[in-house]
């Protein structure tokens, strides 16, 4: 049988070039089938790369990629009612993160790719797969194409492995992730930049937003758990408007994307490894969102670079059927290492008192610990269990999912 290449790679974003950058380094014939006319035309995220993963598949990758600015100062926000908002911030000490903007950061990583001899066919549209008895074979608006061995890297539709009937998707594991890029430029010199992690100010929605600073401009969004999109009395289209109208801020948009995120937790991931077939990034259902950081492109790159060197495994074993091996090698890695660490944080978070009740028990609770009127004071204890009642809030609940965001 002669197949088109060693390995397909569907689709053409983080993940799928990193496993065809190191799949070819390995000396495996690759193509990448991309729907858009570019890398980077169909993808959308807020923009904050953790780079440690893009620095193990570039080592010079800091001095050369197209980053925005590296984040040097973090602040969390916690908005109460009434205007109340409760703040922290700190500096980094070293740059781990940068914002990105993906349009620019994925053409640049595409060209490296195809600068290293890997080959992309843009406007290739995956419109179906089959199985047959040793490959695979993807169907596209350009023809077919055989292989061995598909890594699937086509985002959050997964589009080889829903054909093929191994991932579906099911809502209650969705994010909606909205953006928009503000014509805004950061008052702070070029070298510093801030992310900023805001709570509480999307109504009774499970979620909260981000805002980032560019070189020029702010990346500003929101993710938000689709099931409780559902008995939303705000139109999801109105959300990120509202959001940014709280905020205060009032550029022109330059940009505005609306995209699906995988929320499944590591518990309920699924298949990431099937007979001739390999998942990888949001496609996989790598993504950790855990009231701290957003993190899906690290996981995407870092999958993507196990995949490329397990596909040279399998091949050198000649059995299409051992993706396992692919299996193997990310549960030593930082990715299903971090996926499970998260878990906890995943079940906290799909708690509605988490984004409803919770931040204004804390901000009255603060309020009062903060205040002296000289009619004697409560002491602390007391007023977090007269705040908690007047929220209807069970306090060793409370306490209890708060600590599971950190243990
Ligand atoms: C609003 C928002 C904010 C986010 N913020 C962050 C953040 O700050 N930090 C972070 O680390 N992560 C963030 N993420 C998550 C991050 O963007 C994803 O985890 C990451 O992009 C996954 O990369 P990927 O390569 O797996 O998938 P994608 O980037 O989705 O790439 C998939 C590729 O496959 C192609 N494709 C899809 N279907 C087909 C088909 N049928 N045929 C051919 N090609 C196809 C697409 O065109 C695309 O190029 C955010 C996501 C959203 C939506």
């Amino acid at each position: 049988m002669s197949f088109d290449a060693d390995i397909v790679i569907a689709g053409g974003g983080l993940a799928g070039l990193s496993a065809a950058i190191t799949a070819n380094r390995e000396g495996l014939s690759t193509i990448v089938l991309e729907r858009g006319e570019y890398s980077g035309s169909k993808n959308v995220s807020g923009g904050r790369m953790y780079v440690h993963a893009l620095s193990q598949l570039f080592p010079d990758a800091l001095e050369r990629a197209p980053l925005e600015r590296p984040v040097t100062k973090e602040t969390y926000e916690i908005y109460c009612e009434e205007g109340k908002k409760i703040t922290f911030s700190f500096q980094h000490k070293t740059k781990n993160s940068y914002t990105i903007l993906r349009a620019k950061f994925d053409q640049w990583l595409a060209k490296e790719a195809e600068n290293e001899g890997v080959l992309i066919s843009y406007t290739t549209l995956i419109t179906n797969a089959r199985r047959e008895k040793d490959y695979v074979v993807i169907e596209t608006n350009r023809g077919e194409l055989k292989a061995p061995l598909v890594i699937d890297a086509g985002g959050i539709t997964a589009p080889v492995s829903r054909f093929l009937g191994v991932k579906k998707l099911e809502p209650k594991t969705l994010m909606l992730g909205v953006k928009e890029v503000l014509d805004i430029k950061p008052e702070i010199p070029e070298n510093e930049g801030e992310a900023r992690t805001i709570m509480g100010l999307i109504g009774n929605l499970k979620g909260g937003g981000f805002v980032y600073t560019n070189k020029d401009t702010l990346s500003i969004g929101v993710t938000i758990k689709v099931e409780s999109l559902y008995n939303s009395s705000i139109p999801s289209h109105e959300i990120v408007e509202r959001f940014r109208e709280s905020l205060g801020l009032s550029g022109n948009i330059l940009e505005y994307s609306a995209h699906l995120i995988p929320y499944y937790g590591y518990d309920k991931i699924g298949k990431i490894h099937d007979k001739n077939l390999i998942l990888v990034g949001d496609a996989a259902g790598f993504l950790i969102n855990d009231g701290f950081n957003i993190r899906g492109m690290d996981l995407a790159i870092g999958s993507g670079i196990i995949a490329g060197k397990a596909a040279k495994k399998i091949k050198e074993l000649n059995d299409y059927s051992r993706t396992d091996i692919y299996y193997e090698m990310l549960k030593e890695s930082f990715v299903l290492k971090d996926m499970k660490t998260a878990l906890r944080s995943f079940s906290v978070l799909s708690e509605e008192e988490v984004f409803t009740k919770y931040p204004k028990v804390i901000c009255n609770v603060l309020g009062k610990l903060f205040t002296v009127t000289g009619d004697g004071k409560e002491r602390p204890i007391n007023v977090l269990l007269q705040e908690s009642k007047s929220e209807n809030v069970n306090t060793t609940k409370m306490l209890s999912d708060l600590m599971r965001l950190f243990i």
